[in-house]
């Protein structure tokens, strides 16, 4: 492709997606296909012939939207926001069209540059102090991973550099919550440490955060037991109910032990462009490492993680190789991402994130966050309000779980009753939201957040949901 016919077919597709945003609110939120079904949109072999964007745009709309499940939609309430501003979408586009190589300073300085920029502008938005440096990583499972690999080359004294942690004597512990989310055992496998030294730590029963005098005693009989306490993962706005373990009080406890502190905020971490809202995360200055997601509720465009460290030395001899043809003169003056984490070749994240700031603003970034709050919570008083319906858990942020609880129903049958109406609401394609498990019974999670969610969507949506329930409670009702 010329740069000529790059022009031409460029026109034509940003109008495509210009246009689908638009339209979005006339599509089903979840996908309504059945497995297999776009792979049966394509040919069975490789093309043979060559195609027009005309026909690839036509395949877009016939095929492929289709079988998208539309997280940008206004009603789309499930798992959690994945917002792609239009405007981060062009920082992508230049991105990937400049086509740089993220390898070393040298191979793109503005690469490394720009993310030296934008790192330190969201580590100020965020009210974190200079203390901390940023990276952006993929995802917030990478950067839990590389905060894991962190934590047990601490404890070890660099293991990696004799025998790893098959040659240690003492086993190294990690520690969360219940309610943690998947990646954190997922990292926590994958740094080695192994299932067997990963410890759940109990929960409050109301506020789902965990119970620091569980980790204090935690710590301790592995300590007596000749194990050794290696780190603490965080949950702060857990996946099920956005609950927030207390920092300070288990970064003290972790300290005792010389513990690593990971804080996970890949969710909630948003809020803390938000100065009132900073309050949640008091104690943060006392973690070793932290990730959050532009990608999620800010609205930046996948994949864009923000991992914050204080101790950048430590990361670099974790991950750094420094094979020879990778050096330059200018080592040492520079900063070289590639020992900031795993990959070698990275991408120009920063662009989208430097584009979002810029095109969209702060302000209204920060008022979108607060229309976002001011939703949830009128959803919240609306459900809590409302005979035989309950709110499960604190509203810290902008997730809600709930649950319809008609007078004669529980157990099983209660589950059956909450999946019923959820799954009315969800196959209709008119909103989706998550059902999930909370204390062993399923309940609904509503994630408010999605950039074009007004409060008529909000209103709406509770407005479904009673009837949904109501339908689905006639049918389940002893006759
Ligand atoms: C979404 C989420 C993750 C995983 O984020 P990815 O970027 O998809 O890896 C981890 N922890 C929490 C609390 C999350 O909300």
């Amino acid at each position: 492709m010329t740069p000529d016919e790059f022009r031409e077919a460029g026109h034509l597709l940003i109008d495509w997606i210009a246009d689908f945003r638009t339209s979005i609110e006339e599509r089903p939120v979840l996908a309504q296909v059945v497995p297999g079904e776009v792979r049966a949109g394509f040919p069975s072999g490789p093309p043979e012939r060559l195609a027009t964007v005309d026909e690839l745009i036509a395949q877009l709309d016939t095929v492929v939207l289709p079988g998208v499940t539309q997280v940008q939609h206004p009603m789309h309430f499930g798992w959690f926001p994945a917002n792609a501003s239009l405007a981060s979408v062009l920082g992508d586009l230049v991105s990937t069209g400049i086509g740089s190589l993220g390898i070393t300073w040298q191979s793109s300085p503005a690469l490394t540059e720009v993310e030296e920029v934008v790192c330190e502008w969201m580590r100020e938005l965020c009210g974190l102090s200079p203390a901390w440096r940023g990276v952006i990583q993929d995802t917030a499972s990478t950067a839990c991973l590389v905060a894991m690999l962190c934590a047990r080359e601490r404890a070890s004294d660099f293991s990696q550099n004799r025998g790893g942690l098959q040659g240690e004597e003492h086993p190294l512990v990690v520690y969360a919550s219940p309610q943690c989310h998947s990646s954190v055992p997922k990292a926590v496998l994958l740094a080695g440490f192994g299932i067997d030294n990963l410890r759940h730590v109990d929960v409050d029963p109301v506020t789902y955060a965990l119970d620091p005098s569980a980790l204090r005693a935690a710590m301790a009989a592995d300590a007596a037991a000749g194990r050794r306490p290696a780190a603490v993962i965080l949950g702060i706005g857990t996946t099920g109910t956005t609950a927030f373990d207390p920092i300070a009080a288990c970064v003290e406890i972790a300290q005792e032990y010389g513990a690593w502190v990971h804080v996970d905020a890949a969710m909630a971490g948003a809020a803390m462009l938000l100065p009132e809202m900073r309050h949640l995360f008091d104690g943060i200055e006392g973690a070793d490492s932290i990730s959050w997601n532009p990608h999620k509720w800010m609205g930046t465009a996948l994949d864009c993680s923000m991992y914050l460290t204080r101790d950048p030395e430590h990361l670099i001899r974790v991950m750094s190789t420094n094979p020879s043809y990778l050096r330059s003169a200018a080592d040492g003056q520079v900063t070289q991402y590639k020992d900031w984490g795993i990959q070698l070749g990275r991408r120009f994240r920063a662009l989208k994130l430097w584009f979002h700031l810029e095109l969209d603003g702060v302000d209204a970034i920060r008022a979108r966050l607060r229309r976002d709050l001011d939703n949830a919570r009128w959803f919240a008083d609306q459900v809590a309000s409302e005979p035989g319906w309950r709110v499960l858990a604190p509203v810290p942020l902008q997730t809600v779980c709930i649950r319809h609880e008609p007078p004669g129903l529980d157990g099983d049958a209660l589950d059956g009753h909450t999946l019923a109406w959820l799954d009315r609401i969800n196959s209709s394609g008119a909103a989706f939201m998550s059902g999930s498990m909370l204390d062993g019974r399923w309940m609904v999670r509503v994630s408010v957040g999605v950039e074009s969610t007004e409060r008529r969507h909000v209103e709406a949506l509770w407005r479904m949901i009673r009837d949904a329930a109501s339908v689905a409670a006639g049918e389940t009702a002893p006759a």
